[in-house]
């Protein structure tokens, strides 16, 4: 009987059926067995069978995923982001690239993303569509930069009331702050 889906260690046929090649093996008393998770392909023809590793596919953003990226390229109608957390599903393997528009960062007209989001910070953002490049949006007090390095030492800025400094440079930075800034500064 052929089987649709085996585990490591599983036997798959016996060897006068079918010879192992890639990713099944003969485990030397005569039955072929599959190296690992995955699903068996028979080539009735040649009596050959392999075993095609199944990869577990990632958790991909989608739309009003709250994720966590870091901002790369700033312009300003357009910053550009690496999406690295979905918010409930942890750290992703692969970065995936996120757009943020002007015209996503508040109900207000905004001049320049360079007020906003500047290269290093870190935003809360979420996600407006489920195709890569990922638009984002920053509108509302629960999304902005979560944390903000200083443009001149890279030192991270802290939060003193709403605005953002440098204790080293003693100068304030504009960035669109998120409620949860992480670091607090002293009042
Ligand atoms: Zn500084």
């Amino acid at each position: 009987m052929k089987k649709d889906l085996v585990v490591p260690g599983e036997e798959i046929c016996i060897v006068e059926e079918f010879l192992p090649v890639n990713g099944a093996y003969d485990d030397g008393n005569g039955n072929v067995r599959s190296a690992y998770i995955g699903a068996p392909e028979y080539d009735v023809n040649n009596h050959l069978v392999s075993v095609k590793k199944l990869i577990e596919r990632p958790r991909l953003p989608t739309v009003d995923d709250n994720v966590l990226a870091l901002v790369i390229d700033v312009k300003d109608n357009v910053g550009t982001c690496k999406i690295f957390e979905i918010e409930g599903y942890g750290r992703l393997n692969v970065l995936f690239t996120g757009k943020l528009h002007v015209t996503q960062v508040s109900t207000m007209y905004i001049k320049s993303l360079y007020d906003v989001i500047r290269n290093g910070d870190i935003i809360r953002a979420r996600v407006l569509n489920h195709n890569p490049p990922y638009l984002l949006s920053i509108k509302g007090r629960e999304y902005g930069v979560i944390r903000a390095l200083c443009s001149q030492c890279l030192s991270p800025l802290l939060l003193k009331g709403f605005t953002l400094y440098c204790p080293r440079c003693r100068r304030e930075e504009k960035r669109k702050v998120a409620f949860k800034y992480y670091i607090k500064g002293r009042y």
